[in-house]
């Protein structure tokens, strides 16, 4: 866990969509920036085991450390908890009919996935994550 004031830092100086936005592909912008959710098992960093850091595809803020990946078996990659205190900012999401809890980039406010109560120790928590949302950077 880091510094939260980079993070409230980079949050006043960076508006939405971003330096990193024209790079993006049309079906990364509709996860990021529509909340759509890639098909499960389609997403690029589901098997993904290598060690690294997962920064947010929209800003390229750290997010997910591969140390708190694990195999959900869901289809998408799953995170226990994010990187870096307040990288990610939690609201309630009620659409599609069922309650959710929606996982954005506090930074550029980009739709990551959801958040759920199903996860392994040492939370508890299931952080469900497009691939399409994230930007995996190799540690090795
Ligand atoms: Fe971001």
């Amino acid at each position: 866990m880091k510094d939260e004031r980079e993070q409230t830092e980079r949050l006043s100086g960076e508006g939405p969509p971003n330096e990193r936005g024209p790079s993006l592909t049309p079906e990364q912008r509709d996860v990021l920036w529509c909340s759509a959710t890639e098909p499960p098992w389609s997403g690029k960093y589901v098997h993904n085991h290598a060690d690294g850091t997962y920064r947010c595809a929209g800003c390229g803020a750290v997010l997910f450390s591969s140390s708190t990946k694990f195999d959900s078996g869901t289809g998408w990659p799953s995170f226990y908890e994010p990187a870096v205190a307040g990288a990610v900012a939690l609201r309630p999401d009620n659409s599609h009919g069922v309650t959710r809890t929606e996982v954005t980039c506090r930074s550029c406010g980009g739709h990551l996935g959801h958040v759920f109560d199903d996860g392994p120790a040492p939370t508890g928590k299931r952080y469900c994550i497009n691939s399409l949302a994230l930007d995996f950077e190799n540690e090795g």
